[in-house]
């Protein structure tokens, strides 16, 4: 469990890596539960799911309508029953805690459904937010709004119920219905700025409403192990930071340098520090949340 963000889902594919049983994984975000807008909802790519097998992800046709707890608490049981017959792991990863709620909760009785281990990655929230808004620059530099043009492209996308609540697609509603028809480019550009800058807003407090219903699971009485991923989201951070000003004094050299020679160099060096960047906050991953979740777990699956 944890904030939008916090990286639930890589954890998930790393436990089901590393735990020494064979995982499968049950997502329980409400919306990434549909086909559609996968970088909106910002869905684990294909080759970051490292060939593990995911459950109610992406599965969903939108136009069928919302899912309800309920019917999540039927499809993800199923699933579960299904992974366990096959003597595999389910794990449930994901933010909805009504969905969580309704899986794992006893209707009868305070008893949990299932004999469960609880992870919660949490992230100081100035430097989540930090990290967020960030995320909402790339998922812009990496398609978002030519995906959120096609959703408005469709005659049906009022239909797609299910994705309609999706961060990004009301704040982007006024773009794509009135922006078309404003030629000043200008202007344009403003109602775009000013839905990016709610889409940032709204995420944070998503993030925000996220923990405190987390909160109040584990002091109602859920064992819930809080792993702090705060240091992994600083070193990031620093990484962008660091990697924003490479590229701007690249940027600035280049204007100088017209040299193909000496533009194949500098990008070789780029390339090479970047990977250096990915390692260095990878190594912090794996010694704050990846290695103390794995020893959570297993000691989990020894009782
Ligand atoms: P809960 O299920 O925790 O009781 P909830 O019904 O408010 O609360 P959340 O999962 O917290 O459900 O989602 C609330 C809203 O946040 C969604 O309706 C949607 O607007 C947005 N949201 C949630 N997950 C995503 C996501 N993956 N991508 C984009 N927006 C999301």
């Amino acid at each position: 469990m944890g904030a939008t963000g916090c990286g639930k889902s890589k954890l998930s594919v790393d436990l089901a890596t590393s735990c020494g049983v064979e995982a499968e994984i049950i997502n329980s975000d409400k919306m990434q539960v549909y086909k559609g807008l996968d970088i909106a909802t910002n869905k684990i790519t294909i080759p970051e799911r490292k060939g593990v097998r995911h459950h109610l992800l992406g599965d969903l046709d939108p136009a069928d309508g919302e899912l309800t707890a309920a019917e999540f608490r039927d499809a993800a049981g199923a699933a579960v029953s299904d992974i366990a017959s096959r003597g595999k792991l389910p794990v449930v990863v994901g933010g909805s805690n009504s969905f969580i709620y309704s899986l794992l909760g006893d209707r009868v009785s305070p008893q949990l459904r299932y004999d469960c281990c609880f992870l919660w990655i949490d992230v100081a929230f100035p430097v989540l937010c930090d990290y967020l808004c960030r995320r909402v620059d790339e998922m812009v530099e990496t398609g978002m709004m030519e995906e959120m043009a096609e959703f408005y492209s469709s005659e049906s996308w009022a239909g797609r119920v299910g994705l309609l609540k999706t961060i990004g697609v009301p704040e982007l509603e006024w773009y794509y219905k009135m922006g078309n028809f404003e030629s000043n480019k200008n202007n344009r550009k403003m109602i775009v700025n000013d839905a990016v800058r709610k889409i940032k807003e709204n995420t944070c407090r998503l993030a925000e409403r996220q923990v405190g219903k987390i909160v109040r699971l584990k002091s109602g009485g859920w064992d819930l192990h809080r792993v702090d991923a705060t240091d992994v989201f600083r070193e990031r951070l620093r990484a962008a930071d660091e990697a924003a000003a490479e590229a701007a004094a690249e940027e600035e050299e280049m204007e100088v340098v017209m040299a193909a020679a000496a533009e194949c160099g500098s990008g070789g060096a780029r390339r090479k520090s970047r990977k250096k960047r990915r390692r260095q906050w990878a190594e912090v991953w794996e010694k704050e949340v990846m290695d103390p979740s794995v020893k959570i777990v297993k000691r989990f699956l020894e009782e």
